[in-house]
């Protein structure tokens, strides 16, 4: 199986490099050259199998040779041994048709453990089998970092340090970040906000004798293996709601499109999904651009959901290479276009196969928080606030198939909006429970460039 990007002018890689290199050299992002299919049979035989068993099959064709079976079989099983469900990603009923997919059971409390904790294991595979060593650098405004730090602690080829905003992060997203013990972490509090953080992660990269000296990798959402793990649970979902035999629609919360994405990727593996539905909170780019065919970032207003406050949706240019035929250059010139006059319009006709792919809705900041009362009165099911944004607009998007909507985080995550709206602080669950008591480790760190990189030296050489 070989990568290509989706601005058609870098070098198609295979899994193992894709995984490694992340963003591709045209500024593109790497997608499969074509998705194996699995026959209705196939499907019906993954029913009923363990999470685990399910991912193998699922992710097997898409990894070609760079992993035995015994290799990416012993990968899955100890990127989900930690998880604090046995199903790993339970189904709940919420209503008739309505179901919950909790994704919130892994280390950090939201979905981006399923993709990190699997990263973490292919890294260290392919890094101990080269005796090369690197260097993972992020940025995060919360979820992103910690499920990073949690995925490499502990690793022996990698060092991994994350920026965050100094006070601009939630209590329970900081402590997860400066409480793992590993010398390899390292959670460094920047005085600056999450822009200046993402900025200074970028310079690093650009600076390429910094890059080389230290083996710079990064592991964010664009990275393909990482919706290549998040294509499995669409899988078990469906199976478990009568897939092969029946169609089940899917609503997911969505910012960087990454999740969603996947679930595009699974039907186009012939997964029967009626519909997949992007909910979005205030920042409603992809909403609008859906509706419009206008895509104009207009600046982030914070919200209650603050995993999903975007400007600009990176993962959304891979739906836009798929509606373009997969023309690269048409892909790059829309780019070109966001960055030289700030937003681009889409043609009708890649218009009109954005919008067979995918439906979509908006949740208000009261909207939001009114969803969570309303759910908790009518189930006793407290919802994250990203939970409760998929939640109200999969309500507007209820059909005949089963609808499934993604939970993306544990309400114990976001305790503040939780007890804005129902007046109740959600505990961590027991496995976490004294992560207040825990002590922390931090570094704090000037925005600067220079300084930065000799900490970074510093510190993985220690
Ligand atoms: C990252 C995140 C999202 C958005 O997922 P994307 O893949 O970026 O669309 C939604 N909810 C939570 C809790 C998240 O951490």
């Amino acid at each position: 199986m070989r990568y290509v990007s989706t601005r058609g002018r870098a070098p198609a890689l295979t899994f193992e490099e894709a995984m490694m290199t992340g963003l591709a050299r045209d500024g593109g992002l790497y997608v499969p050259e074509s998705v194996p299919a699995l026959s209705p049979d196939e499907i019906a035989a993954l029913a009923g199998l363990p999470y685990e068993d399910v991912a193998f099959r699922i992710m097997r064709p898409f990894t070609g040779e760079a992993f035995g079976d015994d290799a990416l079989r012993g990968c899955i099983a100890r990127a989900y041994a930690g998880f604090g469900h046995a199903a790993r990603a339970p189904l709940v009923q919420l209503g008739p048709n309505h179901f919950l997919l909790e994704l919130f059971h892994g280390p950090t409390l939201a979905f981006k453990d399923f993709a990190m904790q699997l990263i973490g294991q292919l890294f260290e595979l392919s890094l101990g089998r080269t005796g090369r060593r690197l260097t993972i650098v992020g940025a995060t405004s919360g979820d992103t970092g910690s499920a990073a730090i949690e995925a490499f602690r502990g690793l022996a080829n990698v060092d991994v340090f994350i920026l965050f905003p100094r006070g601009r992060v939630s209590e329970v997203q900081r402590r997860q970040m400066t409480t793992p013990v590993e010398p390899n972490v390292h959670a460094i509090a920047l005085d600056g906000d999450f822009d200046d953080c993402q900025a200074r992660v970028k310079d690093m990269f650009n600076d390429f004798a910094f890059r080389d000296e230290v083996g710079l990798a990064g592991v964010n959402s664009i990275n393909w293996a990482r919706v290549l793990a998040q294509v499995v649970y669409y899988v078990t979902a469906a199976t478990a709601l009568g897939a092969p035999h029946r169609a089940v629609d899917f609503t997911v919360p969505t910012g960087n499109f990454g999740d969603i994405y996947a679930g595009r990727v699974a039907q186009r593996m012939g997964l029967p999904v009626g519909r997949l539905v992007v909910a979005t909170n205030q920042n409603d780019i992809l909403d609008r651009c859906l509706r419009t065919g206008e895509y104009r970032p207009t600046g982030v207003l914070p919200s209650a959901s603050p995993s999903m406050d975007i400007q600009v949706s990176s993962n959304f240019e891979r739906a836009l290479f798929d509606a373009h035929g997969r023309d690269g250059e048409a892909v790059a010139r829309l780019m070109a276009d966001l960055r030289e006059t700030g937003g681009f319009r889409l043609a009708p006709e890649p218009l009109g196969r954005l919008r067979e792919a995918f439906a979509s809705g908006r949740a208000s900041e009261a909207e939001t928080l009114a969803t969570i009362a309303r759910i908790r009165a009518e189930t006793g099911e407290v919802l994250c606030p990203h939970t409760a944004v998929g939640v109200k607009v999969a309500a507007e998007h209820l059909g005949r198939n089963p609808m499934v909507t993604l939970a993306t985080a544990h309400p114990a995550k976001f305790p503040e909006a939780v007890e804005a709206a129902i007046g109740i602080r959600p505990p961590l669950p027991n496995r976490m429970a004294d992560l207040y008591q825990r002590p922390e480790r931090v570094t704090e760190a000037p925005n600067d460039l220079a300084a930065l990189e000799a900490l970074i030296r510093d510190r993985r050489a220690a």
